[in-house]
């Protein structure tokens, strides 16, 4: 078919002989972009038959490769006449096609985008006429334009040169022709080419511009005068932020847009806190001067915190929230999708219009941090996606003491990972506000437009240290000695501005005294502020403030009911054909329910969804292999196995039900949990879950567990429902997935921050994921979930311990024991328990009790005095746990065991039944695990 395809053009009696290589590169140009060649090659292009396949770039390829061999076959057949040519016009027309191509995709490279004037960048080469067969003496020659967005449809090449240059090599780099698809490439060129790059602003634009630029450096100038040398991480060099902020809050808000979320990092924080959220500069000015936050344990330092304050824009009212972020640079970027995901759902915003990420990112971090590759992974992904996100780079060129962009990364701009997703990323140089506004506009447009991500690349400087306490000539000199003679962003636009006569000297006084004088009145200096804000914008989270910790909730559900939702979970749609093994389980959930088959792991935990759901709560979990759970207990999704669709019975219990979301996530940890983090901060109402594969795979996200989920109430007041559900258990598994590193989290639990549970029965992971709802409390909850026990025999419970009991913090010796003859005390938790248990019912020990301790932290003394208080006799009393010595609950949680112990018998001395310490979390040999096993269980029961 292909050959006929070329055959037909080659046969074109206006295609052969010598216009072979003006047609070859024309049709070369055409596979690119179509909008490149004139209209009535696109049209002849398109017409040509196809393959039959959908017009794909494979198929364009294959074409442009036959098309190119039978070129050169027919050249080599009929030796071009010198008359054939059509004409040397027409092979200057291709080449001016090309080089508009060229400066559409290259022309950011030989852009001004360094307000220092220090980059040294070659020009590419085909930015330059005399790169194609043209030459001075064409430039008034002229040639089709070509889909050049110039409003002409012929100009002579000097004016598609300059217009190029105007557009593409200004103070504006954009980076659009990666982006496949072709409406959203021509979208940028239109764009940009209608203005040449640069749109005429009106006066009171630039009035703006020049007050929001005198607010940003009055602020730091007001600072650096009244806190000299206090840490501040201004935003000097950078000051075009703030008129950048201004214009996305504006602009989305004329869009539609309710709520916008901003991450950021430390640099120029307090300016956007002051300028952007309106936050009192007196409360600014107490910060600096030590004042501490009421009710916070910890608190944190001033440029880590985080701001909610409303806005008035074109289209009403907009609440804009500032996350609070660690010094952790690009962690808080998935926290902020999170928050901003769990908004829309609040909203039912399913494109994105109403809640708008912003994320602002320091360069040399951009480039280097891997969350933010898994952060714009996620970006279309069902699961995670938000519409798109607006990123901004403060591009200050240095990396803490690093300014040799080599050392800090292997690509040419730091915004390079960005088009791992196509996105657009605008690079500007930051003392030109005009092209920041201009690029701020089209990024908030395209945005709105495309739902995707955009990436502002401000290029600018930083005019002092990494902070205000540090001398940057030392590491730096020649940057620095050019920032000493360089004037200020606002300086410069003043100077413009006056000197086109477009602004008076004295106005430009003006602005910068009344911004002073708002300062030493501690009025707030933004004037869109709205001062008594709609909550409505809102959650409130009133409800859930003041609680202190207690075990204790009432977590039961009536039994009828319950059956009946068990029953509705178990209606599948007609014809929807079941997979055999996931047949079995359903049909043995079904016996459950009738009281037929003790319950299993899956069914209580099944049913602790659809009672919570029941009760009016939405559920969200995330994970590798949630769905089905790694260990295939769980297959909340069934699949149909004749056209593998899907089918989730939580979603479908009762009409109007809460929203049950479950996503299988893509394979990363960290921007995953971060993200939930940021879901669950926002959602006081929900259960949100995260299930790692296995629970060493959390290790991957480290940095939220410290920087966030064990400390943001602590530091922040940030409240955490968060559930972590973590496989765990020493199965011969090797050192991989035997240990979910239970150490780890007590390592970090104090002040209550958050709960360590390890349960043992179906009946006590139902009632810890009821009570995790059910209780006003949101805490941070690490769970330790089984394996084996999935299924293991004795790992059962009855209708009657859902719909009666409650989540028991100890569970005391189970077996008819008398008291009198128990002697020794074995406290465990985890599967270990069911070992111990049926190593004793083996050997028929009557005088040794077990103990499960269910929940690690915060440690239940009482409940384990309590359960230590029938044995009177007591000589021993044992910790045993599968994990090594230097692992699991020893060192940090045997504290709390010995003073329950030496409080009921002042003589008892608690001992160690585990594994030796051991570098690796287990061994690898089956064999060695074996005896390793059977050791520490006889220990337990010896020692
Ligand atoms: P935001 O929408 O994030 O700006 O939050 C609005 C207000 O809700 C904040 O000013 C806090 O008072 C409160 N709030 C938000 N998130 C939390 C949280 N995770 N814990 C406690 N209070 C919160």
């Amino acid at each position: 078919m292909q050959e006929s395809v070329m055959q037909r053009m080659w046969d074109s009696a206006h295609l052969s002989g010598g216009n072979a290589a003006y047609v070859e590169e024309l049709y070369e140009l055409y596979l690119h972009d179509p909008n490149a060649v004139p209209e009535e090659w696109r049209t002849y292009f398109q017409k040509l038959p196809t393959d039959g396949s959908a017009a794909t770039d494979v198929s364009h390829s294959t074409v442009r490769d036959h098309f190119v061999l039978l070129a050169k076959n027919q050249r080599r057949a009929q030796p071009v006449s010198a008359g054939s040519v059509s004409s040397e016009h027409e092979k200057k027309q291709v080449e001016v096609l090309r080089m508009i191509q060229a400066f559409r995709m290259r022309g950011h490279q030989a852009a001004q985008l360094d307000p220092l004037g220090l980059w040294q960048r070659t020009v590419p080469a085909d930015l330059s006429i005399n790169h194609y067969s043209l030459t001075d003496a064409d430039l008034d020659t002229t040639f089709r334009t070509g889909g050049l967005f110039i409003g002409k449809e012929e100009a002579t090449l000097r004016e598609i040169r300059d217009a190029l240059q105007q557009t593409y090599c200004r103070t504006i780099g954009a980076e659009f022709t990666h982006i496949v698809d072709s409406e959203q490439r021509n979208w940028f060129a239109q764009r940009l080419e209608s203005v040449r790059g640069r749109p005429q602003f009106s006066v009171e634009v630039q009035s703006h511009l020049l007050e929001r630029l005198t607010a940003a450096e009055g602020l730091e100038k007001y600072l650096g005068t009244k806190y000299p040398g206090t840490k501040r991480f201004g935003l000097e060099g950078g000051e075009s932020l703030i008129p950048l902020l201004d214009e996305i809050i504006q602009r989305s808000g004329s869009y539609g847009t309710k709520e916008i979320v901003i991450g950021m990092a430390h640099r120029g924080r307090l300016n956007v806190l002051v300028n952007t959220f309106g936050k009192n500069p007196r409360d600014l000015f107490d910060e600096f001067e030590g004042k501490k936050t009421e009710g916070l344990s910890s608190g944190d330092v001033k440029y880590h915190q985080g701001f909610s304050s409303n806005v008035m824009t074109p289209g009403g009212e907009v609440h804009l929230a500032l996350a609070f972020n660690p010094s952790h640079l690009e962690i808080v970027s998935p926290v902020v999708e999170g928050s901003v995901r769990a908004r829309q759902d609040r909203r039912s915003d399913v494109s994105g219009d109403k809640v708008l990420p912003i994320s602002i990112h320091g360069d040399a971090a951009f480039a280097g941090q891997g969350v933010v590759m898994e952060t714009f992974q996620m970006s279309q992904t069902r699961g995670y996606k938000t519409g798109g996100t607006i990123h901004l780079v403060i591009n200050n060129q240095v990396g803490f003491t690093i300014s040799n962009p080599q050392d800090s990364r292997s690509t040419e701009y730091c915004t390079d990972v960005a088009k791992m997703i196509q996105a657009p990323i605008l690079h500007v140089n930051g003392d030109d506000p005009e092209a920041v506004l201009f690029v701020t506009q089209l990024a908030v447009d395209y945005r709105m437009q495309f739902k995707r991500d955009v990436v502002i690349d401000l290029v600018c400087y930083r005019r002092r240290g990494h902070n205000e306490a540090d001398e940057p000539s030392g590491t730096q000199p020649l940057m620095y000695q050019q920032i000493s003679k360089q004037r200020t962003t606002r300086e410069l636009y003043a100077d413009a501005l006056t000197s086109a006569v477009r602004h008076s000297v004295d106005d430009v006084q003006a602005k910068i005294d009344d911004y002073r004088t708002a300062l030493d009145n501690g009025q707030h200096v933004v004037k869109s502020l709205v001062k008594e804000p709609n909550k409505e914008l809102f959650v409130d989270w009133r409800p859930y403030l003041g609680h202190a910790w207690t075990a204790r909730h009432d977590t039961r559900f009536e039994l009828k009911t319950l059956q009946e939702l068990s029953a509705k979970l178990l209606e599948i749609p007609e014809g929807f054909v079941v997979q055999r093994q996931v047949a079995k389980i359903l049909e043995d959930r079904q016996k459950m329910a009738a009281g037929a088959l003790p319950i299993n792991w899956g069914y209580a935990e099944t049913m602790a969804y659809a009672t919570l759901l029941f009760e009016g709560h939405p559920i969200r979990m995330t994970g590798q292999d949630i769905g089905r759970g790694t260990f295939s207990h769980r297959h909340a999704v069934l699949h149909n196995q004749k056209d593998a669709n899907a089918y989730v019975p939580l979603k479908n219990l009762y009409e109007g039900q809460p929203k049950f979301e479950l996503y299988d996530s893509f394979l990363s940890e960290e921007a995953v949990l971060a993200f939930e983090y940021g879901y669950a901060t926002t959602t006081p109402n929900a259960l949100v879950i995260w299930e790692a594969q296995f629970g060493d795979f959390a290790n991957g996200a480290q940095v939220v567990f410290d920087q966030f989920i064990s400390s943001g109430e602590h530091k922040w007041g940030r409240l955490c429902g968060l559930t972590m559900l973590l496989p765990h258990g020493y199965e011969g598994q090797g050192p991989e997935h035997s240990s979910a590193r239970l150490e780890r989290y007590l390592q970090l639990c104090a002040e209550h921050n958050m709960q360590v549970c390890v349960p043992t029965t179906p009946a006590q992971i139902y009632h810890l994921l009821r009570r995790q709802v059910i209780r006003p409390l949101r805490k941070p909850l690490v769970v330790l979930t089984p394996k084996s026990l999935l299924r293991h025999k004795l790992a059962i419970s009855t209708l009657e311990d859902l719909a009666e009991g409650s989540f028991q913090t100890v569970i005391g010796e189970t077996d008819a024991l008398d008291a009198k003859k128990v002697e020794r005390v074995v406290l465990c938790s985890g599967k270990v328990y069911y070992d111990l248990l049926e190593k004793r019912r083996a050997e028929g020990r009557e005088d040794i009790a077990i103990v499960r301790i269910e929940q690690l932290y915060p440690f239940p003394e009482e409940d384990l005095a309590e359960a230590l208080a029938p044995y009177k006799s007591l000589k021993h009393i044992v910790w045993c746990q599968e994990e090594p010595m230097n692992q699991g609950a020893w060192y940090c949680s045997q504290h709390h065991m010995r003073r329950v112990a030496s409080a009921h018998k002042k003589t008892l001395f608690l001992e160690y039944a585990g594994r030796e310490g051991s570098a690796a979390p287990a061994c690898g040999y089956a064999s060695m695990h074996a005896e390793q096993q059977e050791k520490l269980l006889q220990d337990a029961f010896t020692v």
